[in-house]
């Protein structure tokens, strides 16, 4: 009997309607083009090797979900269960929002994103080094399914858009490679084009054009975007489960004294919530893109989270992966006495 334990289908643990029949067959030919078999191999060689060492007590990986597109996250424990691992275009969680509450040592396969999320967590002392063995696996990115599900795109323009703009593929902090490592430029999904190295477009493409475009919108078109789309939000928290680094044991959308909102789902409710959240991840999110995968109503959250990521860049000269590598504090973590503002004194 296997001892792999399984999430239930995803990080979200719901399948939209949509991404079924010809979506998953898109899904799946782009999973199956960008297998890295190398990869995969490497990862299930070392995952034995420790759980059969002894040197971690549980191994966390990707396994084949329920559903034929989808992967999930496992909890292997036996060196005879590491075949269960694979690696593929389809293994979109980030498997490091389960270090904080995992008791023991664990092993841990990172994508680069994933890695940066690991790299803060270990800066925060959310996770303590000496008891995660970490596995960077060399990604090509990850398969959008939403888009992959309505059919939109092939090859590389299948990729997420967090995958679209990654600068660093690889993770800044391991124990183990499996396969080889990539970088920005690196080939995507196996199908050159947005992330094709010898693509010289690329090389000058503006990583924030997004933002910038909507920075240059008016105020009231902004306010209009924003208020459109977090009206359609429910509160469902799916975005702050997901996260790596939203890990506080109470969130204060759930606490009662201050209460900071109401209940009721009026939009000034959920303004507070989206705004809160941002400024708590403002120079600690990492674009892995694990709120936007699920959150159920298909909201924009990235164009929040990136402008943060951007300011960070601009003002301050912070990048949030680089800066956790280096263990340095987040940018609103920081203090000096250079700083010109008197207010900081
Ligand atoms: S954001 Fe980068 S590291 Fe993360 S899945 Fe996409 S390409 Fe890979
Ligand atoms: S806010 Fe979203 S993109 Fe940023 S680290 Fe959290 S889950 Fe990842
Ligand atoms: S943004 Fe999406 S995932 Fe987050 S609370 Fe709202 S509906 Fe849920």
């Amino acid at each position: 009997m296997s001892d792999v334990i399984c999430m239930s289908g995803s990080e979200d643990g719901r399948e939209r309607r949509g991404n079924s029949g010809v979506g998953d067959a898109v899904a799946n030919a782009a999973a199956n083009e960008a297998v890295d078999k190398a990869a995969q191999e490497d990862i299930r060689r070392i995952a034995r090797k420790l759980l059969s060492d002894g040197a971690v007590d549980v191994f966390i990986g990707y396994g084949q979900g329920t559903l034929p597109s989808r992967v999930t996250p496992v909890f292997v424990t036996r060196p005879e269960d590491a075949d269960a691992l694979i690696w593929d275009a389809r293994c979109e969680n980030d498997l490091a929002v389960y270090l904080p509450g995992i008791e023991g040592r664990a092993g841990v396969v990172v994508k680069g994103c994933d890695g940066r999320a690991l790299a803060r967590l270990l800066a925060e002392k959310q996770v303590e080094r000496d008891r995660v063995k970490i596995v960077a696996v060399a990604c090509t990115g990850v398969i959008d399914r939403r888009r992959a599900g309505r059919g939109e795109g092939d090859g590389a323009e299948l990729l997420h858009p967090s995958c679209q703009v990654c600068e660093e593929r690889t993770a800044p902090v391991y124990d183990f490679l499996a396969g080889e490592a990539k970088s920005a430029g690196a080939e995507a999904m196996g199908a050159g084009g947005a992330c094709d190295k010898d693509d010289k477009s690329e090389e000058s493409r503006d990583p924030f054009g997004e933002i910038r475009e909507f920075e240059a919108r008016s105020s009231e078109e902004r306010w209009n975007y924003f208020s459109q789309e977090f009206d359609r939000c429910i509160l469902c928290y799916a975005c702050r489960q997901a996260c790596p680094l939203c890990y506080c044991p109470e969130c204060f959308a759930d606490r009662a004294t201050p209460k900071w909102m109401g209940k009721d789902r009026a939009l000034s409710d959920k303004m507070v919530f989206h705004l809160g959240r941002a400024i708590h991840l403002a120079g600690r999110c990492i674009d892995c893109g694990a709120c936007v995968r699920a959150c159920p109503m298909g909201i924009d959250l990235r164009k929040l989270t990136r402008k943060m990521e951007k300011d960070a860049r601009v003002l301050f000269d912070y990048e949030a992966g680089k800066a956790a590598a280096a263990g340095a504090p987040a940018v609103f973590a920081a203090f000096s006495k250079e700083d010109p503002d008197d207010f900081v004194l």
